[in-house]
């Protein structure tokens, strides 16, 4: 029986763990949950799942909890959420927290010794030098959860490291594929809110109308399986059937395809090495008709180029590009903001940016802590 403690488990990721695990009971235990503000929701999973140790955003929503579940560890802020990470008994860590609060569970986690399935990708973007680091010191593994890198994760099995050519990320293109720059102007949050194809939290979906979750996966997948940026290609591909690629030096290229559901990667990071049955459909050739791509326009999406200059540079850049980011998708999504303010403003940002190299936890968090304060003072 593995043991594994959901992180954000009241979210599009977490939810789906879930039911990975409530149809896999035999194989699957929940060792801690922890969510932000859906405390109902929350208190559903804790009689469902009968957690160790739960953990919630706030200390009254905390204290509102025990009154009403006995005989349960009941924790909140990010120490509490660290602690049912670390502490729980767990096997292995689902970290599908949004945003760059989920660096210090992975981090802690990782030194206990716990291995992560990884959905949130913006720990790697701010932090992948320590992350990865620790994942060697600790040796524990990480298993991707983001579909793309679940394709990599797949498509490199049975196959050496040292053949792989380059990895060809695919994205939808997102809600504005073919916009043009004038055209993105007057676009609001509810016209970004809904995605083509996945169903998803609203900081992801904002990313991928941006193109900026292509850009963070790009930087991910640098992390994740030691590749440089410029071996990593990114192909629009509407249909999101293919979740990714890798070529080898022969010029074969492997593809990993499905119909697009998270269960699927998620499954995989955690019965890995093994394949699970389950209820969901096949993908139905007849009825596709035909699989398209295109080129990525990276002069209406600026993000994506964003994305490739700050892992090119390194250093300090990645660390700022997603502070900014996640300010300015918050800002957008209350309407504070226009949507083309989110690219404009990050290469301002990133622009008047000193870089710092070798970076350390603490260098991370105090220039994520900075350019989310210079972003609220300049950017409003
Ligand atoms: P959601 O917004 O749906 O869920 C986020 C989770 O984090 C919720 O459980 C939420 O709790 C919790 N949370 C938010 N703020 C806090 C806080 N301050 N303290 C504690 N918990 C908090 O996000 P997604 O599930 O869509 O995404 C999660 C991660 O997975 C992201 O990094 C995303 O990029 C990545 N990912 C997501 C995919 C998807 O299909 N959704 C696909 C690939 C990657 P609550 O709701 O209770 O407030």
């Amino acid at each position: 029986m593995k043991k594994i403690a959901i992180l954000g488990s009241t979210g599009s990721i977490g939810t789906q763990a879930l039911d990975v695990i409530r149809q896999n009971k035999d194989l699957f235990q929940v060792s801690a949950l922890t969510a932000g503000k859906n405390i109902e929701l929350l208190l559903e999973q804790i009689k469902e799942f009968n957690p160790e140790i739960v953990a919630v955003a706030e200390e009254k929503d905390a204290l509102e909890l025990k009154g009403k579940v006995k005989n349960l560890d009941v924790l909140w802020g990010i120490e509490g959420i660290t602690c049912a990470a670390r502490d729980s008994g767990s096997d292995m860590v689902l970290n599908a927290l949004v945003g760059m609060m989920g660096l210090l569970p992975t981090y802690h986690s990782i030194k206990a010794g716990k291995d992560i399935a990884l959905a949130n990708k913006e720990t790697l973007v701010a932090g992948g030098s320590v992350i990865m680091q620790a994942v060697q010191d600790y040796n524990v593994q990480i298993f991707p959860v983001d579909s793309e890198h679940s394709a990599i994760f797949q498509c490199l099995q049975g196959n050496k490291r040292e053949n792989m050519k380059k990895i060809i990320l695919t994205a939808s293109g997102g809600p504005f594929r073919g916009y043009s720059l004038e055209g993105l102007k007057g676009v609001r949050p509810e016209d970004a809110l809904k995605h083509p194809n996945w169903s998803m939290g609203s900081k992801i979906t904002i990313d991928s109308a941006t193109l900026m979750n292509k850009g963070l996966e790009i930087i991910e997948a640098a992390w994740l399986f030691n590749v440089p940026w410029d071996k990593i290609d990114v192909i629009v591909h509407p249909q999101s059937l293919i979740h990714s690629m890798v070529e080898y030096m022969d010029g074969s290229i492997m593809a990993q395809l499905g119909i697009p559901d998270m269960r699927v990667p998620i499954q995989y990071a955690f019965s890995f090495p093994q394949r699970l049955s389950n209820n969901l459909e096949s993908l139905d050739f007849n009825s596709i008709g035909s699989f398209t791509f295109e080129k990525p326009n990276k002069e209406v999406f600026k993000c994506l180029q964003l994305a490739y200059d700050a892992i090119k540079e390194g250093g300090s850049y990645p660390v700022v590009l997603n502070a900014a980011n996640e300010v300015l998708v918050h800002l957008f999504l209350e309407k504070k903001i226009n949507f083309l303010d989110i690219q404009n403003n990050i290469i301002r940002i990133i622009e008047t940016h000193n870089p710092v190299y070798h970076l350390d936890l603490d260098d991370i968090l105090e220039i994520d802590k900075e350019i989310r304060e210079k972003v609220l003072k300049e950017c409003l």
